[in-house]
C-alpha cells in the first residue's frame, strides 16, 4: 500500500463550505493530523485515527504526517480556511526540505479551502474587491518591527488589508499598536469590518470607521478587514469599487 499526504483546508467553519474534493480525501484517509479544534471538525469512523495536537507545534505535526505517509498511511493534515494561508502547507514543505531525501518521492497534494478573508469579505459585501494584501499580526514567527513596516507600506500603497491572528491574550497590546499605525497613515473615516466566527452560528460582523475602532473589537476568532481609501458603505454592505478614478 502506498501512502500519501494531503494538506487540506476545512474552510471557515460552515460544513457546506468544505469542498467536495476535501471531503473525498477525508473519506479515504487512515489518519488525520492537526490542531485540536480543526481535527474535532472531522467525523470519527472506524479505520480513521485522529491525531490532535496543540498549536505552536506545527513542525512536529508536519514531520509526524510525513513519517506516517512514508510508512504507507493515507494522511490528511487539516487547517482551517485555506491550508496555504498562515497554516500547515508551508510547515509540511519546511519539514520536507529538512527531512530525509526519500521523502521527496512521497505523494503530496495541497487542497485549497475558503480562507477567512474571503468568507468575511463575502459576508460584508466585497471589501476585498480591488487590490488587497493579507498580514498575519502574530509575532510568534517574525519580529514585530516587520509587521509594522508591512502595515505602513500597505497603507501607503492604499491596499485593502486582511489581518489574521489580530489579538491574543499573550499579546494584547499588539492590536492597539496596529490601530495607532493605521491612524497615523489613514483618514479617520476609513472603513473597517471586524468579521468574527464567520460562517458559524456565532458569526458577528461589525462595521466601524477607523476613528471608532477599539482593540477589544478583535479577538483570535476575528479576521479584521480594512478598506482602501475608496471603500464605501452602501446600505448594509461594504465594498471596494473595481476602478480607481
Ligand atoms: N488558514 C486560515 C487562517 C489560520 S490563522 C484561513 O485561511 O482562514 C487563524 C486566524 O484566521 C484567526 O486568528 C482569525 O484571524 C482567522 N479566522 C479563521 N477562521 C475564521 C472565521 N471563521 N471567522 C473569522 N476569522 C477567522
Amino acid at each position: 500500500m502506498s501512502g500519501w499526504v494531503v494538506i487540506a483546508g476545512l474552510g471557515p467553519g460552515d460544513e457546506t463550505m468544505v469542498t467536495p474534493q476535501v471531503r473525498a480525501v477525508l473519506d479515504e484517509a487512515t489518519d488525520v493530523v492537526g490542531y485540536i479544534p480543526y481535527v474535532r471538525r472531522v467525523a470519527e469512523r472506524p479505520g480513521l485515527t485522529l491525531h490532535e495536537s496543540d498549536n505552536r507545534v506545527e513542525l512536529d505535526r508536519a514531520v509526524h504526517a510525513l513519517e506516517m505517509a512514508a510508512d504507507g498511511k493515507r494522511v490528511v493534515v487539516v487547517s482551517s480556511g485555506d491550508p496555504g494561508v498562515f497554516a500547515m502547507a508551508s510547515a509540511v514543505f519546511e519539514a520536507l526540505e529538512a527531512g530525509p531525501a526519500d521523502w521527496l518521492s512521497l505523494d503530496i497534494r495541497v487542497l485549497p479551502g475558503i480562507s477567512a478573508m474571503f468568507a468575511g469579505s463575502a459576508a460584508a459585501g466585497a471589501i476585498l474587491g480591488h487590490d488587497f494584501c493579507a498580514i498575519n499580526l502574530s509575532d510568534n514567527l517574525k519580529p514585530w518591527e516587520l509587521i509594522e513596516k508591512r502595515l505602513r507600506l500597505a497603507a501607503e500603497g492604499d491596499f485593502a488589508m486582511a489581518f489574521y491572528n489580530p489579538r491574543s491574550k499573550a499579546r494584547p497590546e499588539g492590536f492597539a499598536r496596529v490601530l495607532e499605525v493605521l491612524r497615523e497613515a489613514c483618514e479617520p473615516e476609513r472603513v473597517i469590518v471586524f468579521a468574527r466566527a464567520v460562517s458559524t452560528e456565532e458569526q458577528a460582523l461589525r462595521v466601524v470607521r477607523l476613528a471608532d475602532a477599539t482593540p477589544e473589537m478583535a479577538d483570535m476568532r476575528t479576521v479584521v478587514l480594512v478598506g482602501s481609501s475608496l471603500t464605501r458603505v452602501v446600505g448594509d454592505w461594504v465594498y471596494t469599487p473595481r476602478s480607481v478614478e
